[in-house]
């Protein structure tokens, strides 16, 4: 798949969407989930055009790597969900394609905390 112009993602990105912001810098956006599966449910997502995990490993330059996973720390140390800044931990989820069941085809980290979140993975079939 090649990366759309058009998704949700990039159109907050441009401002033709708004978003209840979190933090912005250079690299990132983050913002709040519109529809929160835990009581803290943050996104955070590259400024570049990258469609998931995958291509953003491979394609994104050093700085924005680097930028990215920054902002992760600062984001979780903002919202007082990292255990650094008090908080009980989180947990970061970043879907990648169909069996992930990825939706928005422009990377976002979820950043989800504030309550006991269960086993990592809900199998909708054993293996
Ligand atoms: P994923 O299944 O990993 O692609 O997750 C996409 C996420 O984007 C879902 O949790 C949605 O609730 C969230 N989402 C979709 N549209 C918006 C929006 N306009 N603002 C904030 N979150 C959104």
């Amino acid at each position: 798949m090649s990366y759309d112009k058009d998704n949700i993602f990039a159109k907050i990105i441009r401002g033709e969407i708004s978003c209840d912001k979190i933090y912005e810098d250079d690299f990132v956006l983050s913002f709040k989930d519109i529809r929160p599966q835990a009581p803290s449910h943050a996104l955070i997502i590259p400024k570049g055009n990258y469609l998931d995990i995958n291509d953003f490993s491979l394609n994104a330059s050093d700085n924005e790597i680097i930028g990215f996973n920054r902002a992760i720390a600062k984001v979780a140390d903002m919202l007082g969900i990292s255990e650094n800044s008090g908080g009980n931990g989180y947990r970061v989820i970043a879907n990648a394609g169909n069996d992930a069941h990825q939706e928005v085809p422009h990377l976002h980290f979820h950043l989800l905390a504030g309550r006991p979140l269960g086993p990592m993975v809900f199998p909708e079939k054993p293996n």
